[in-house]
């Protein structure tokens, strides 16, 4: 390992020792600040964003608004980590929670601010330190948020962006300074850290894809599932974990609600992302324009039909695609991961969920019905981390996130996550 990155590793252990006594209302302090620089400076960090990977400005600067919003429910969250008192036989019967120490994120491009900063705030609050690595075309938005830490008033080396490419990630979670990593991105990373980190009996949280389904039933408003349906879709170019990406049709409402959806998606046509007005950029790389291409090829060559045809207009631009899907095609194992959505058709509730459940993946279903023993139906049996009824998927700090399946293991926001990188200790006495 360089020289250079094994300092910092021993830097965060060494900041660790002193910020892991800091009381936690001080620490939460910190984070307040932390916010508002975030809010103050949501439009600059917001151009970072759109000129690292497309996004359009206007999701780009929200995305940095998010941010602060998320930090300042941390900065004035009950204090969960307090040693607890335990009624018990014991004259001494306590728990206590114990941060672990400097934790390595491995983030991805997507949401280059929300991601690193959603695993980041709680982490640090809990009283670990954090080390950076972030996607490779993410450099300057991890060197950001590094600065946002200092520039708040926190202890130097608390948080540190790393700069290294994913080939170093080995080496840096086998070395004695790091207890824990957390990992978003793709489940062929998230399993390579996950086996790293198990080899070594290091705690790891994966949050990885997903293929979520947008359930539209025949009792449903069918403008709003429409509009609401499209966005879903495709903001943030489709590059969205939770984004809905197969759209289960009941059938007796097909041909009052595709049109409807078709419109609303044909909105969505590819501009400058510098402009406030554009809904939908470029895909972050060629590459990944490239991949999304032969997906669509694949599923075409196994009987997909397309509704609206997925055109590659630039080295990294689309005119959305929309293709129908049978039950048996193989793209429906993978992940969809730009501008181009699956639309299925199903008889029943029964078939909707036998088709939602039948992938690899859990993030975030969505099932669109007013009535409300329909609703728990698909709530007691749908297998995601979340289940939204009658809206589209968007997290909320206050509520855990997670997925279930190969999406993932380990709980991000809500006061839960406070908890994934401490140890429960046990204090027992006569
Ligand atoms: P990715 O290729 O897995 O990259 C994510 C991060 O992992 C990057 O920092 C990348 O570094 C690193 N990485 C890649 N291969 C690695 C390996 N073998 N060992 C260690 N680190 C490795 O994923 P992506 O294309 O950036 O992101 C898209 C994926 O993330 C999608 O599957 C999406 O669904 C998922 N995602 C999940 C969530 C969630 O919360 N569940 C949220 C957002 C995205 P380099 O850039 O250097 O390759």
């Amino acid at each position: 390992m360089e020289n250079l990155i094994e300092n910092k590793l021993l830097k965060a252990d060494q900041a660790f020792q002193e910020w892991k006594k800091v009381p936690f209302e001080e620490k939460q302090k910190l984070i307040a600040q932390a916010a508002e620089i975030f809010k103050s400076k949501s439009e600059i960090f917001g151009e970072i964003i759109t000129s690292e990977m497309n996004k359009p400005i206007s999701q780009a600067i929200s995305e940095v608004e998010k941010c602060a919003l998320m930090m300042n429910y941390y900065a004035e969250a009950e204090n969960i980590l307090s040693p607890e008192k335990i009624e018990s036989e014991y004259k001494i019967s306590e728990i206590h929670y114990v941060p672990k120490g400097v934790i390595l994120g491995v983030m991805p491009w997507n949401f280059p601010f929300w991601q690193v900063l959603r695993f980041a705030t709680p982490a640090i609050l809990a009283g670990n330190t954090v080390v950076l690595k972030h996607a490779s075309i993410c450099f300057g938005s991890g060197n950001a948020i590094e600065k946002v830490f200092i520039e708040a008033g926190f202890p130097e080396d608390v948080f540190q962006n790393l700069e290294v490419g994913h080939g170093e990630v080995k080496e840096i979670l086998e070395h004695k300074t790091i207890k824990g990593v957390s990992l978003t991105g793709s489940e062929r990373a998230g399993a390579e850290v996950a086996a790293t980190a198990g080899k070594n009996i290091k705690k790891s949280l994966l949050e990885l894809g997903g293929s979520d389904a947008f359930i539209v039933l025949n009792d449903a408003d069918l403008d709003e599932a429409a509009k609401s349906g499209a966005l879903a879709r495709l903001q943030n170019c489709g590059q969205t974990c939770v984004a809905a990406k197969r759209f289960i049709i009941q059938r007796d409402i097909e041909f009052d609600f595709l049109p409807k959806f078709i419109e609303e998606y044909k909105k969505y046509v590819p501009g400058d992302p510098k402009l406030k007005e554009t809904k939908l950029g470029g895909m972050a790389r060629p590459d990944l324009a490239d991949d999304l291409e032969k997906q669509y090829q694949k599923a075409l060559d196994h009987g997909a039909e397309a509704i609206i045809p997925l055109e590659r207009i630039s080295e990294n631009e689309f005119n959305p695609g929309l293709i129908r899907v049978e039950e048996g095609n193989p793209i429906l194992q993978e992940e969809l991961f730009g501008p181009l959505g699956m639309v299925m058709i199903a008889e029943n509730d029964d078939e909707a969920l036998e088709m939602a459940n039948n992938i690899p993946f859990g993030l975030s279903n969505a099932v669109w019905t007013k009535n409300k023993e329909r609703q728990q139906f698909f709530i007691d049996n749908l297998e995601s981390g979340t289940v939204n009824i009658n809206r589209m998927t968007s997290s909320d700090p206050r509520f855990p996130f997670g997925g279930t399946k190969s999406s993932g293991y380990g709980t991000e926001l809500s006061l839960l996550a406070l908890k994934e990188f401490v140890t429960a200790k046990t204090i027992l006495g006569k």
